[in-house]
């Protein structure tokens, strides 16, 4: 497998380049040149399949000769390493819970992915790769877990102080050895300030080999679309489901699309957004207009220009084909707590803010379209947004055992000022 810039300038390259590179030197995504099809027979039998035959022979065709048979399948193995069970809901909708990971976010899945791959290639490269990461909240956790003690990578995370949830600071700030928490005296849009400059420093980048792992890295992305089928294994009706799917940067749901793309049965898509209402918009009247970013409590979804929307577009080719396949909805803030306090009170289900933003627009969509079932994707536990649980039902969310210990390690972060020079000088300690 080979993949091309969407940025149209740059040159093929593997999957290895790919994933070390993150993004084209063109600035362009990277996208597979060609996206696999499984004929019937295939389909039918990953129905049945066990969890890492399944995820070895859905990736392989991705990763191609650049990682070992044997190396892949421990890979997958360990990427899929928890629980995503798809539990019902109500008798027309479930939830596809994502967050029974190492951090609680949906991000493990594709984080232990990269991570793993990126460590393997840095074996067959002489000095350290640098992975740098701004974070609001779950990206850092999930990177920062997933990266951890992998030989040849060092993770600086770069999130605001004061800004984050307890439980997503001690995610990041705890595991030190090559996780490197900066604390920054400022907000999120300056940690990625600070962090496209360094990536443009071309000084800096001729001593650290710096590299991002957002989700437009293509091992970050890809291992998406394996929840997908776990659930489709997990799904009892004749009909396919319509899945709907918390959206911001527009990774998972178009890791889904890739899955849909290659045969997996699924009625239609629905991006459930926030404020930020960018697609939404821009399937109703074909202007794609971002405005400014919005603060809202489905915080990790505060995206104004997802950057995976390209990599839709080239999916489906033109507008009139996306919106036969893809809805997209916007729910705001007064929506998403009535909706975590409803759902809780009438199913005793308690959804996080994400998940209960993806509620909302499937139930609406079935309301239209009687006789539809389907699933949300729960992204995140509720545990990691107590202050909107609370605030909507009441309830202090118990932490799950697995992250007790976490919560009474030691925080040990770097403090920098909001400041470019300070980020270059604290990574110029990596050369
Ligand atoms: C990152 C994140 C999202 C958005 O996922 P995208 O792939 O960026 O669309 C949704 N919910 C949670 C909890 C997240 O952490």
């Amino acid at each position: 497998m080979t993949y091309r810039s969407l940025g149209g300038a740059s040159p093929d390259v593997d999957f290895r380049t790919a994933t070390i590179q993150g993004q084209a030197p063109d600035k362009g995504l990277y996208f597979p040149t060609e996206i696999p099809r499984w004929d019937k027979p295939f389909l039918n039998a990953i129905k049945t399949m066990d969890r890492d035959e399944m995820a070895w022979q859905v990736m392989h065709p991705y990763v191609g000769d650049c990682i070992s048979e044997v190396d892949l399948r421990r890979i997958v193995h360990e990427t899929l390493d928890f629980n995503i069970p798809l539990v019902p809901i109500t008798p027309e909708i479930a939830s596809l819970e994502l967050f029974h990971g190492p951090t609680l976010a949906f991000k493990d899945v594709g984080a232990r992915f990269m991570s793993r791959c990126l460590g393997h290639f840095s074996q067959e490269r002489s000095g350290r790769i640098v992975v740098l990461v701004a974070t609001s909240g779950d990206t850092g956790g999930a990177v920062a877990n997933g990266f951890f003690d992998v030989d040849g990578v060092d993770v600086v995370i770069l999130y605001p102080s004061g800004k984050v949830s307890p439980v997503q600071e001690k995610q990041l700030t705890t595991l030190g050895r090559n996780i490197h928490a900066l604390e920054v005296d400022g907000n999120f849009d300056d940690c990625q300030r600070m962090v496209k400059q360094a990536f443009m420093d071309a000084d800096l980048k001729s001593k650290v080999f710096l590299t991002s792992a957002n989700s437009i890295n293509v091992a970050r992305w890809l291992p998406q679309q394996l929840y997908y089928i776990l659930a489709w294994q997990q799904w009892q009706q004749h009909q396919p489901p319509v899945v709907s799917v918390p959206s911001g940067n527009f990774g998972n749901i178009c890791a889904g699309m890739m899955a849909w793309s290659s045969g997996l049965p699924i009625a239609h898509f629905i991006a459930a957004c926030n404020a930020n209402d960018t697609v939404p918009r821009f399937l109703n009247d074909g202007h794609y207009a971002p405005n400014p970013a919005i603060a809202t409590i489905s915080n990790a979804m505060d995206v104004a220009d997802p950057s995976n929307f390209v990599r839709i577009l080239e999916i489906f080719g033109n507008r009139q084909s996306l919106t036969g396949q893809l809805h997209s909805e916007s729910i705001t803030d007064a929506e998403t707590t009535d909706t975590i306090a409803r759902v809780h009170r009438e199913t005793g289900y308690l959804l996080d803010p994400h998940g209960a933003v993806g509620y909302l627009a499937l139930e609406r969509w079935i309301r239209t379209h009687p006789g539809q079932q389907g699933y949300i994707l729960e992204t995140a536990h509720p545990v990691k947004f107590p202050d909107s649980v609370e605030a909507a039902t009441g309830l202090s969310v118990p932490i799950p055992e697995k992250v007790r210990p976490i919560m009474e390690a030691e925080k040990k972060s770097t403090e920098i000022p909001a400041r470019d020079e300070a980020l270059k000088s604290y990574l110029e300690g990596f050369a």
